[in-house]
């Protein structure tokens, strides 16, 4: 008997030994030195990401046709196609005021607040990142189509030595620039520059300032949206969702020169994250034009809370280690700061979202930067070096006009 309890206590013995043996150690801190690039791409519908849009002849639009770059990405990273907006407005200030903070902002419920409570009214991860990191001014940028967002990216006041590269509409925050704006379209949306001019800056100052964080906002697919209702109001007649369509594509396009210019630069090549969501869906109520609109639902009378289809958004992550996977887990836009924060190694404890796990984990096993044999592969065309010497204007073409001033309300 004493034989047998003895060879009982060793197998029991050996069988803990192995399973902590099996156990894996914890995942060691992250390493420093990672970039993130969050690409806020505004008002993109269920229907469009999901697969089931159709044209304003009711016909089906495939996905692969309007995001060919989104589905190629989506092969490499991670898919979310279950976040939810954590404002209850359904427009867009307040979904950009959470996902910068990380957490609800209570006075920020409309894209109209009052003068007061126009800002941040927490630390925004841009300002964690910049501080927490002690990056200099170009370490963290902020480059929109949109002008209100360089307003609600900071918690005032901001000191000039906490400050962060900031370009939004027709305006940027450098403080004694060397060469004037250039901007190739005038103000075709109030308060916002086209998202190709949001593109080209920053293709020209991404490779000269290369901030760690960087945040791109395009907005001109919502505002294509808004033109619809406006057009009908207005004059009686259809716009339609081709042209929605045609700036979800566009900015797919974009979407795929940002991945370009990242991949061809050894700054962030292997060693980026890039993150991708829009800010809100679009209302599906049985009112064939409520595609256009997006908040408080009219068709479907609800008052308290934005319309279903407003409320279901997505995310995508692409980067070292990350699986390439569906997430089946549900997350809100206030995860995003924090999960990108934990990417940085940058602490935020005035966040109330959580760190996505699916991001975080398999990031923190990664190494410090997985390099490619293999060239990158480009999504649109290979990045050209820039010319040495701006060509001159072929004669006849008429040099760009500056912004025109806004001449409505805006819309968003
Ligand atoms: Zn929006
Ligand atoms: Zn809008």
């Amino acid at each position: 008997m004493r034989i047998f309890l003895f060879v009982l206590a060793l197998w029991v013995g050996l069988g803990v030994a192995c399973s902590r043996a099996a156990v894996p150690p914890p995942p060691a801190e992250l390493p420093a030195g990672r970039n993130v690039v969050l690409v806020l791409i505004d008002g993109i519908r269920q229907q469009e990401w999901g697969g089931r849009a159709v044209d304003d002849a009711g016909k089906p639009v495939r996905m692969s046709e309007m995001f060919p770059v989104l589905l190629q990405l989506r092969k490499r990273g991670l898919w979310m196609p279950n976040v939810a907006i954590s404002n209850p407005a359904g427009v867009s200030l307040p979904a950009y005021a959470d996902i910068f903070a990380g957490r609800r902002q209570e006075k920020i419920l409309s894209n109209y607040p009052p003068v007061e409570d126009f800002r941040s009214h927490y630390p925004t991860l841009m300002q964690e990142a910049r501080k927490q990191l002690k990056l200099g001014f170009d370490g963290v940028g902020l480059i929109t189509s949109w002008g209100p967002l360089c307003t609600i990216a900071f918690t005032p006041p901001m000191l000039p030595e906490d400050d962060f590269y900031r370009s939004c509409s027709f305006k940027s925050n450098v403080p004694a620039p060397t060469e004037p704006p250039i901007f190739f379209k005038p103000e075709v949306y109030t308060h916002s520059r086209t998202d190709v001019d949001t593109l080209m800056d920053v293709l020209r100052e991404v490779p000269k300032r290369h901030p760690r964080l960087l945040v791109i906002h395009l907005g001109d697919a919502d505002e294509e949206a808004h033109l619809h209702q406006r057009v009908q109001r207005k004059v009686g007649q259809h716009y339609g969702i081709f042209h929605y369509h045609q700036a979800l594509r566009q900015d797919d396009y974009l979407l795929g020169r940002i991945w370009d210019a990242l991949q061809g630069d050894p700054f962030y090549r292997d060693n980026t994250y890039l993150i991708v969501t829009t800010d809100h869906g679009r209302d599906t109520a049985e009112d064939p034009a409520q595609w256009a609109s997006h908040g408080r639902c009219i068709a479907e009378k609800i008052r308290t809370k934005p319309c279903s289809g407003c409320s279901g958004v997505f995310a995508l992550a692409v980067g070292p280690g990350l699986p390439t996977k569906t997430a089946r887990g549900t997350y809100l836009h206030t995860d995003i700061a924090p999960t990108i924060a934990k990417l940085l190694g940058v602490s935020f404890p005035s966040a109330t979202g959580k760190p996505i796990r699916e991001i975080v984990e398999p990031a923190s096993r990664a190494p410090q930067r997985v390099p490619t044999t293999t060239p990158p592969p480009f999504l649109t065309l290979p990045p050209t070096p820039p010319p040495t010497a701006a060509a001159p204007a072929p004669a006849g073409v008429p040099a760009p006009q500056p912004a025109v001033p806004p001449s409505a309300l805006p819309s968003r």
